[in-house]
Formats: C-alpha cells, sequence, structure tokens
C-alpha cells in the first residue's frame, strides 16, 4: 500500500466517517475511534457542552444524536492542511449538521480518531451579518421622516424592557456579560444587560488600587474586536474597565448601569421568566425567556467566621473591599489568605510603608509570571504565537481541543520545567517558611483553576518580598480569633492589627441563584465550576466539564456565564448559539444534561 501523506489518511478517515454516519450506521463511525478516545462537543450533536470518552460513551451519544443532527460534508477545512508528529496526524476539520455549519479539530493515532472536537460555528440561515453581508448603515436613496442610526438606537433604548420585553437578560455586566452581550447582538437577541455598578468596567474599577491583569493581552482579547498591537501586555485594572466601558458603546448593548436585579422567578407554564430590577430609583419587572447569570465567579465573597471580629477596633475587610494601601501607612496590617489576591495586596500596603503578616493556612500554588508565559503560554498566546501564525480562535480551539480528562498529563510536564528552572527561587520561599504546592498531581495552575479557580498565585514580585522578609509570614496556622487590636493564631501567636484583610476567595456562583431566585433553584442546579476532578476543593464524580458553566442547567431558561477573559470569549459563541437557537423554535434536545451532585 502506499504510505500516504497526512492530508490523505485524515481525508479517508474523514470520509469513511461521513459515510458511516451519513448511512446512520453507529458501530460503523465507532470503529473509527480508538479505544482510548475523547470526542468533545461544544453544541454541534449535543446542544450541550459534554466530552465522550471512550467508544461507549461516543456509541451512546451517536445512537441518541445521530438521526437528529444528520451531520455531512465532513473535511479538511479549507486552507488547511493535515500535519503528523510523532505518529499524530492532526488537522482542523470542517462538517456541517442538519441545521449548523461546525468547525473541530482531529487528531488520529494509528489510524483511528483520538481526539475529535466538534463545534458550532453559526446556524444556517441566522448567519451572523459581517464580511460581504455586513449592514450597510447609509440608507441610500429618499424617504420621508427616515431615522438615522442614533435615533433607531435611541428608540431601541427606551422601548426595550418597557413596551418590548427581551428575549433574554443577562444579570451581571462585567466582561462575561459584555462579551455574551455583544454575541447576541450580532445574532439580534433582544437581550439588555443588568448591572448595579454605575459604568461598563466598574467590576474592575472597584478592584484594590495595584491590580493589573495576571494574564497577557493575547489570552484577552473580546469577541469581534481586538487589542490593538501597542496593548500593553498587562492591562491595568482602570485600563481594562475603560476598554470594556468603551467595547459596551461600540458594540451597541442595552446595558442598564446602576441597576440591580432584586428577584427572578421563572413560570414552568408560560416559560418566562419575571425579573425584577430597580432602575433609576424606580422597580421595573422584565419578562424574559432566558435569564443569563454572569455575576462573577470572583464576586461572591467567602468570608470566614472567627471569635472577635465584633469586637475588632480596626479595620477589616474581603479583599474584594479592600481600597488600596493609602490609608494604612505606618499601621500594622494582618492579610488572612495566601493567593493571588493576599500577594496583591501585601505588596501594595509594604509599599505604602505598612508593617504586614501573611497568614497562610495551606499550601499554595506559585508560579513566577514570565515563566509562564514563556513555557505555560508562549505556543498559543504570545507574541512569538501572532509573529508564526497563530491566531486567537486557533489557540482558544486547540487548548478546547484537549480533553479535560488528559489535561493534566500535558500540563506536568510544563510544570516540572517551571521547577527546575525556577529551582533556586522555591528553595527561598520555602526557606522563608512559605507552604508550597504545584497541583494534587503537580499539573499547576491552568488545572487548579479549572478544578477549583483558587489555590495560587502568579507571581508578579511579592514572592521575593516573602522571601527576604520584607512581607512577614505565618504559616501553617489558622486564625484562632481576633481580640479589639490583634489576631490570634491557632499557635498561640499574637499579631497586633490595624487591618485585617480577609483574603478567602468566592463562592460557587449558584450562591447569586439562591440570592436572587431561591434556594431551592440554587440547589436543583447545584454547584457551578470544577470538573469533578476528585482532587481538593474538585470533588467527584467526574463531569469532564465544567460545572453548569455555558451550557442548559437542571432549571429550564437558566445559565451561567463567566470565567477569565479567554473563556468569557470562547465559550460565549456557545452560549449565544444555544440561547439564539432557543429564540428561533430550532429543536434544541439536550443531551447528557449533567446532574448536580453538591449544593455548593
Ligand atoms: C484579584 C483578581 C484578579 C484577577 N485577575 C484576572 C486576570 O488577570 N485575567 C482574567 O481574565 N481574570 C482575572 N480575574 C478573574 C476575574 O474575576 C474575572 O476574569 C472577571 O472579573 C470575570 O468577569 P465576569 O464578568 O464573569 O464577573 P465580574 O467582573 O465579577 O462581573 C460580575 C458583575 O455582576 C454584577 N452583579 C452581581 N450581582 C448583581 C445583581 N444582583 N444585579 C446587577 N448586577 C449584579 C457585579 O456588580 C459585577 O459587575 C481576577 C479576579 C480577581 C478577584
Amino acid at each position: 500500500m502506499l504510505d500516504k501523506a497526512p492530508d490523505g489518511k485524515m481525508s479517508d478517515l474523514l470520509n469513511a466517517l461521513d459515510k458511516a454516519l451519513s448511512a446512520g450506521e453507529v458501530e460503523r463511525a465507532v470503529d473509527l475511534f480508538q479505544t482510548d478516545c475523547y470526542w468533545r462537543d461544544l453544541v454541534t450533536f449535543t446542544w450541550n457542552i459534554k466530552t465522550m470518552e471512550g467508544k461507549e460513551q461516543v456509541r451512546d451519544m451517536l445512537k441518541a444524536r445521530l438521526a437528529d443532527t444528520k451531520p455531512s460534508n465532513w473535511k479538511i477545512a479549507d486552507g488547511e492542511d493535515a500535519s503528523e508528529t510523532d505518529g499524530i496526524i492532526e488537522s482542523w476539520i470542517q462538517f456541517e449538521t442538519d441545521v449548523a455549519r461546525g468547525f473541530g479539530h482531529m487528531r488520529l493515532k494509528d489510524g483511528r480518531i483520538w481526539t475529535l472536537l466538534t463545534t458550532m460555528s453559526e446556524l444556517k440561515g441566522h448567519e451572523e451579518p459581517l464580511g460581504f453581508d455586513r449592514p450597510m448603515g447609509a440608507k441610500h436613496g429618499a424617504e420621508r421622516n427616515r431615522k438615522t442610526w442614533k435615533e433607531e438606537r435611541e428608540a431601541e433604548a427606551a422601548e426595550l424592557g418597557y413596551s418590548r420585553q427581551p428575549y433574554c437578560v443577562i444579570v451581571g455586566g462585567g466582561q462575561g456579560g459584555i462579551a455574551l452581550g455583544a454575541r447576541l447582538r450580532q445574532l439580534n437577541v433582544p437581550t439588555i444587560i443588568v448591572e448595579k455598578n454605575e459604568r461598563p468596567g466598574d467590576s474592575w474599577r472597584k478592584r484594590y488600587k495595584s491590580l493589573c491583569l495576571h494574564d497577557p493581552v493575547w489570552y484577552d482579547h473580546l469577541p469581534y474586536l481586538p487589542f490593538p498591537r501597542n496593548w500593553p501586555v498587562f492591562s491595568p485594572k482602570d485600563k481594562i474597565g475603560d476598554w470594556l466601558e468603551m467595547y459596551a458603546k461600540v458594540m451597541e448593548l442595552n446595558y442598564w448601569g446602576a441597576t440591580e436585579c432584586k428577584k427572578a422567578s421563572y413560570d414552568q407554564k408560560s416559560r418566562e421568566w419575571t425579573v425584577i430590577v430597580q432602575r433609576d430609583g424606580k422597580e421595573v419587572v422584565l419578562k424574559p425567556k432566558q435569564l443569563v447569570l454572569a455575576t462573577g465567579m470572583s464576586a461572591k465573597p467567602n468570608i470566614p467566621k472567627f471569635e472577635g471580629m465584633d469586637i475588632f477596633k480596626g479595620d477589616q475587610h474581603h479583599s474584594s473591599q479592600h481600597p488600596g494601601p493609602d490609608k494604612y501607612k505606618n499601621k500594622k496590617a494582618v492579610v488572612i489568605g495566601s493567593n493571588n489576591s493576599a500577594h496583591d495586596i501585601c505588596a501594595a500596603l509594604w509599599e505604602a510603608g505598612a508593617d504586614v503578616t501573611m497568614v497562610q493556612r495551606s499550601t499554595t500554588h506559585v508560579v513566577k509570571s514570565d515563566s509562564l508565559m514563556e513555557l505555560g503560554l508562549a505556543s498559543l498566546y504570545s507574541e512569538q504565537a501572532v509573529q508564526s501564525g497563530m491566531t486567537t480562535a486557533k489557540a482558544d480551539l486547540i487548548f478546547a481541543s484537549l480533553p479535560y480528562r488528559i489535561l493534566h498529563e500535558f500540563q506536568i510536564p510544563v510544570y516540572n520545567a517551571i521547577r527546575e528552572r525556577d529551582a533556586d527561587y522555591y528553595k527561598r520561599l520555602e526557606k522563608a517558611g512559605f507552604l508550597l504546592d504545584y497541583g494534587d498531581d503537580d499539573s499547576g495552575l491552568f488545572m487548579k483553576y479549572l478544578r477549583r479557580g483558587s489555590g495560587y498565585y502568579i507571581d508578579v514580585g511579592a514572592s521575593e518580598l516573602v522571601a527576604n522578609g520584607s512581607i512577614k509570614l505565618k504559616s501553617g496556622v489558622d486564625v484562632k480569633k481576633l481580640t479589639e487590636h490583634s489576631v490570634i493564631l491557632t499557635d498561640g501567636t499574637e499579631l497586633p492589627a490595624g487591618l485585617v484583610v480577609y483574603a478567602t476567595g468566592y463562592g460557587s456562583m449558584n450562591g447569586f441563584a439562591a440570592d436572587l431566585i431561591s434556594r431551592e433553584v440554587a440547589d436543583k442546579v447545584g454547584k457551578v465550576w470544577g470538573l469533578g476532578s476528585n482532587t481538593t476543593k474538585d470533588p467527584g464524580p467526574w463531569e469532564g466539564e465544567q460545572r453548569n458553566m455555558w451550557k442548559p442547567t437542571q432549571q429550564e431558561g437558566l445559565w451561567f456565564h463567566g470565567g477569565n477573559l479567554h473563556q468569557s470569549r470562547h465559550y460565549s459563541q456557545f452560549l449565544s448559539l444555544q440561547l439564539k437557537a432557543r429564540m428561533e423554535g430550532i429543536p434544541t434536545p439536550v443531551y447528557g444534561l449533567q446532574k448536580a451532585h453538591h449544593l455548593s
């Protein structure tokens, strides 16, 4: 037999898959997969975000969904070629379903499918108006009483939510709500974003004053409108706030600032939400079909309860309420916690001349920002990646193509290399008493983020202050109680304090569902975030995808959206398509709706 080039091998496999699926022959299709295969589907087959692991799960899904989905035209994506490295052939692929066009990625091992990513690009007949189809803007010709673009925008803003109901309400106008709102606008889904802060970007502006993004610019683009090439690598928080404000405006979002969502309830009969919001001092009742909580996964503060908090005479607040260091010069500050916020706040307090002690209860994963950028992110998100032709969309899809079940296997070598490169640095931190970890299975920062969204510090300078003792450290201890002027630790140490900051993290987003809807609905939906990896703070059973994020939940019409800028950009595409399909009455039978195993 002729030894075919990667393109030929990939095309043969895609043809065989196409034939088997078109003929409805599930077994023939399953035969094309490896035993240890993974098929990650972002909405195309499952109307869900779901990874099928192994042939049996692929078979079950196809049996349930193939007849409806009617996939066809599987081929190497236009303009792309397959490639082969270390015996793995991979390629960008394209295909269609009955109702959508899809794009994806495939890896072949020993001639069979090892990983398959299928994602929905657009719904047929409901494509975004772009390129040749972009709007005209001007209306050439002559017409009496014609309205300008501005007048039309003003009319829409005046009627939506009052004389005309939005199809979708997004609660929370941070980057998550804004990115989703932009996509829904392009898909012509009438949407109102409700935000209790005054202006878009305020959720960043209101954080502690020293904060800059920890992720680099290449990772942070919003949909449609990338940052310019002279944008700084790490956006200062007020600058990203301004970008979000500009973005919300030019993307023509119906953004209700200074508006708080007070209550929401779902009527099963009319399949409609009643959402009560407070706007301009008046109650407004909205009646959307879909409700998205984009209220922030780092927004529901975990505030510990310690004896004596009620008698403490100094300032005490959660890290999210920390105003910055200015008024604490020469004061004694105790920061409870040892993750990102704790480090940033300690460093800023030290810079302002405060006497700072960090209290570290348990181990923390620390990674130097430049090591993370160079070894962890550079191949996909960096200037070098851009120069070598990597686009943001492709980087997002490559990352998405690695199944969560095996993602840690790709991450462990990266963090081993970082440990080797920064061995002296880690030694110095340990010598200062800092308790380090690298994740339960040494898989580092990304896995910790995906599993629990906490437990790490991306070092932008504070670790040196810990190592050299400028930031004092008490580790392996917890707070026992507070007195009027001090914090007493479990080892008996008394730390005099004029300020206590609780940098103790955030709770699950279903807490917002409990506040706004009901405890019953919050419990029905269950914990938000995490993979079910059975590692610290991410209890099993294995879910294979982030719990409840960007996909249908146990509560009809209720969705959760958010995450870092990369996730907001990437997953808003698939959430917006799920919402659009529902608005257009396209059947969206959900395959494998997740069960709730944990309440929070
Ligand atoms: C210290 C710190 C550093 C971080 N660094 C990065 C980083 O470098 N890169 C990154 O991508 N992410 C970072 N994150 C994570 C960051 O929280 C998220 O990326 C981002 O804030 C998530 O955006 P969001 O829109 O999901 O939520 P948020 O920005 O939290 O927005 C949620 C919004 O919901 C609003 N809201 C809540 N309840 C209601 C209500 N009832 N009615 C109306 N409005 C309501 C809030 O006012 C808020 O504006 C960091 C987080 C913290 C705390």
